[in-house]
């Protein structure tokens, strides 16, 4: 019997690629026409430019083994990603939070001591930070806090601040320097060709048959075992009720040349409705001035209902009951493991999507050898 992997994003497509070189028959379903999942990309017809489908999407690791193996599936082209944002004043500044934005936004000339000391009397003293509000406060005080994060995350998760974890507000680093690129990993890259042709090479092998446009739920054929990269509450038919997630709703204009001086321009203020401006030719430097018109996304969230694309799950502070009550249930039931940002209904990045699907298919086949059943879950959601 084969092995079927419900999704052909970067957890689906990784995993498979590792049962085949193993010598397993593989099955690999999408239910979109496309694979890559949210990661894909593709050629718009109008303007030339390499777009991301589903929202800007940037590769960055400091993981050796996934950087590795990115390469041997595409040219990933060096790219340093920069965001400017427009704050609740409604100036324009680098992001994340550096010297230079440190020093515009209070008027200073500081080096990277005093600006350390002027946060310093600016952050409230929180022991342990229990949402994203109190973390944000404990690291830059509520002026930057205001001007940079209260109101975008409102807009961006339909919550109060409070209500979400801390570990959201620690993704953005905080500097006292003045590097303005957004991430700090060594490796920051894009693939020459797009992430759709990366992910086609990776389940280009003899073993593995793609599916698109089929639901996991059309099949009939009975499987060694599944892997699901699909919604954890939508594979046992939402009987316990509807996870929480955001979606986007993406406005896309185009233009002659180029609008913006940086890929992506967040906008701050509570009151303007979208999050965010994207113009995708600033991802592929290489190609950009050889382009004469641009395609741009304006990016607005809201609650996700049935009929839309899950994008963000909503992870609460505290306890989230709905959640555990579906773990338990895939814990209790055999056949299936779950896997990757819907499986574990966790917010991660390509690079980790990458890292636990070759961890995990590590593990599946040490199962499969001993003849060991495989757990729902190979990270804890
Ligand atoms: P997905 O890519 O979501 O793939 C799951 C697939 O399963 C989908 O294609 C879906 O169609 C399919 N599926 C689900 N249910 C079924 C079913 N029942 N039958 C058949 N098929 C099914 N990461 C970065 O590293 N850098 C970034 O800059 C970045 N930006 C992001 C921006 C946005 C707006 C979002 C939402 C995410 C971003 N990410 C980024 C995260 C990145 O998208 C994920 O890490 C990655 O997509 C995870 O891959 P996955 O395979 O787990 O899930
Ligand atoms: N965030 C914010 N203002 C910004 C940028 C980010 O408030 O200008 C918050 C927001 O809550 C977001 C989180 O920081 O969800 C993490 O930002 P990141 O850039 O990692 O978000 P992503 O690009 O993954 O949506």
């Amino acid at each position: 019997m084969r092995y079927c992997i419900v999704g052909a994003g970067f957890s689906g497509a990784v995993s498979a690629r590792a049962l085949a070189e193993a010598g397993h028959k593989v099955l690999v379903v999408d239910e979109r026409a496309h694979v890559a999942g949210n990661s894909h990309t593709t050629r718009d017809p109008e303007t030339g430019v390499m777009t991301h489908v589903y929202g800007p999407h940037i590769f960055h690791t400091g993981d050796e083994r996934v950087w590795s193996y990115v390469q041997r599936f595409a040219t990933m082209r060096p790219y340093q990603h920069r965001v400017r944002a427009i704050a609740a004043n409604g100036k324009n500044y680098g992001l994340p939070v550096n010297l230079t934005t440190i020093n515009e936004f209070f008027g200073t000339s500081k080096g990277p001591d005093g600006a350390r000391a002027l946060i310093a009397s600016k952050t409230e003293k929180i022991v342990w930070p229990a949402n994203f509000e109190e973390q944000a406060l404990t690291m830059i005080g509520r002026e930057l806090y205001h001007a940079f994060f209260r109101g975008y995350t409102i807009k961006q998760w339909g919550m109060k601040p409070k209500e979400l974890p801390a570990s959201i507000f620690r993704r953005l680093p905080l500097r006292f320097n003045s590097d303005e690129t957004y991430y700090d990993h060594p490796h920051q890259a894009i693939p020459e060709r797009g992430y759709t042709e990366m992910v086609a090479a990776i389940l280009d092998a003899p073993n593995i048959e793609v599916q698109l446009g089929v639901k996991f739920e059309e099949l009939t054929e009975e499987f060694a075992h599944v892997i699901y990269s699909g919604p954890v509450d939508s594979y046992f038919k939402y009987e316990l009720g509807r996870l929480a997630y955001r979606t986007l709703d993406f406005e896309v204009f185009r233009a002659e040349g180029s609008y913006q001086n940086a890929a992506v321009v967040n906008y701050c203020a509570e009151h303007v409705p979208y999050t965010r401006i994207t113009e995708h030719k600033h991802f592929a430097p290489w190609e950009a001035d050889s382009l004469a018109k641009t395609i741009c996304y304006r990016e607005f969230s809201r609650a996700c209902g049935a009929e839309d694309i899950p994008y963000y799950p909503i992870r609460f502070a505290g306890e989230d009951s709905l959640l555990q009550s579906y773990v338990e249930r895939a814990r209790a039931t055999k056949g299936v493991s779950f896997v990757g940002r819907l499986g574990s209904f966790r917010y991660i990045d390509m690079d980790v999507s990458i890292a636990e699907a070759l961890a995990a298919a590590d593990r599946m086949l040490e199962c499969i050898r001993e003849g060991a059943e495989m757990p729902a879950f190979f990270v804890e959601p």
